[in-house]
């Protein structure tokens, strides 16, 4: 049996990144070899919604194609700083950040509810407050 490691690497912008592998215990294969990774040997996670431009956390999919089975070409975009990035994934990296992804969107519909709240009660305070000011009664009708 072998054991997973956690590699932390910093990249050029500062940014640090987490990198999940599995080392084989008979440390014979090369680590190159693709269809080790896809056996499982070795697993190499990447964070893809980090930007290797800012370091931003918000990089978003502009394309996605599966290329080959389990594997997919994405190309990448940062709002932030408009770094685009092309590479192929495994299906766990993918499958990571789609949850990334939804988690994100999940997040941003959270606070669309919250600011549409803030806003209808907004309106009805200042719906409220003009009938008050303006001394509207029913015996005035
Ligand atoms: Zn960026």
């Amino acid at each position: 049996m072998g054991e997973f490691h956690i590699k932390r690497i910093v990249l050029p912008s500062g940014k640090t990144v987490e990198i999940v592998y599995y080392q084989a215990s008979d440390g014979e294969r090369p680590v190159s070899d693709l269809r080790d990774i896809e056996a499982g040997a070795e697993l190499h996670v990447r964070r893809l919604e980090l930007c290797g431009g800012c370091g931003g956390e918000r990089v978003h999919p502009t394309e996605w194609n599966e290329v080959e089975e389990m594997r997919w070409q994405l190309e990448l975009r940062c709002p932030d700083c408009e770094w685009r990035h092309t590479d192929t994934y495994d299906a766990h990296e993918v499958e990571r950040f789609d949850d990334v992804l939804n988690d994100a969107t999940d997040r941003l519909i959270e606070e669309l509810d919250r600011v549409t709240r803030e806003n209808m009660n907004e309106a009805v305070d200042r719906f409220r407050s003009a009938l008050e000011s303006d001394g509207i009664m029913p015996f005035d009708f």
